[in-house]
């Protein structure tokens, strides 16, 4: 795990490996409200996070499994509040049917209860406007901190320019989310998988510009006749380990469909 302060939000990166592959997530701490809980999959880093961060509250970003894996242990052994967007909720009181890649990526994501977060969100010292911002998952939010300038994205960043997306993501409701936070006066971003980006504003219209291209181009070929799998094998040819090992949960064919389903 490591450690990272700006001003003052605390950051813990967990970082996963898995033969060849790692990735990592982070979670933060800021005013007494912890973002997200982390996997299960490293129970006993977390525990030791949780007894020295000590927080009041958890806000989860959304229900996936790298986010919410320590949600039932913190709200049984902690005993504190978490809060998600209402149309979360349905995915965290059931047991959550994870595909074999996930499950022993992240580790399993035993069921909670959480509470449904308002359209803004107290902590000690702070209020944060709380933006519904669909697109990676249906319940995912963004906080906004309008004294401070800072958007916490959850998983809407994660990468200036993906070539592949997952069954459940839509670029086109994505795109419209990151058009939605443009709306708030934000410069820092922070990000569950990319950290802290003090020109975070910069990096949301980049991401957006690169969606919008990546949209109008799946557009323009089908109108031009190619079918969906012609089209995605033009735009993104490459392939990647992950399209297999997730038996194709994950592959650029899903960034085209998002498109043309719209
Ligand atoms: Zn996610």
């Amino acid at each position: 795990m490591k450690f990272t302060t700006f001003e003052d939000l605390k950051q813990a990166e967990i970082i996963n490996r898995w033969g060849r592959h790692s990735m990592t997530v982070s979670v933060y701490l800021i005013d007494g409200m912890m973002i997200d809980t982390g996997p299960f999959k490293k129970k006993d880093e977390m525990i030791q996070l949780f007894s020295q961060w000590s927080p009041e509250q958890v806000v989860l970003t959304h229900h996936h499994e790298d986010h919410t894996g320590m949600a039932a242990w913190a709200q049984n052994k902690v005993r504190i509040p978490l809060y998600i967007h209402e149309a979360g909720v349905s995915h965290c009181i059931e047991e959550m049917k994870l595909p074999l890649y996930r499950r022993v990526f992240w580790g399993e994501r035993p069921p909670f209860s959480p509470i449904p977060i308002g359209d803004t969100h107290e902590s000690l010292n702070y209020t944060w406007k709380v933006i519904h911002t669909p697109g990676h998952a249906d319940d995912h939010i963004a906080l906004f901190n309008q004294e401070k300038g800072w958007m916490i994205g959850g998983d809407l960043y994660v990468h200036p320019k993906p070539k592949s997306a997952f069954a459940f993501e839509s670029f086109p409701v994505m795109a419209e989310s990151l058009r939605k936070i443009l709306c708030y006066d934000f410069d820092t971003y922070i990000c569950s998988h990319a950290g802290v980006l003090p020109k975070g504003r910069q990096a949301i219209q980049k991401k957006l510009e690169y969606l919008e291209n990546v949209i109008s181009e799946v557009q323009y070929l089908e109108g031009l006749g190619l079918t969906p799998r012609e089209i995605h094998k033009k735009m993104f040819p490459k392939r990647h380990a992950m399209h297999l090992l997730s038996f194709f949960e994950n592959s650029p064919r899903h960034i085209v469909n998002s498109v043309l389903s719209k």
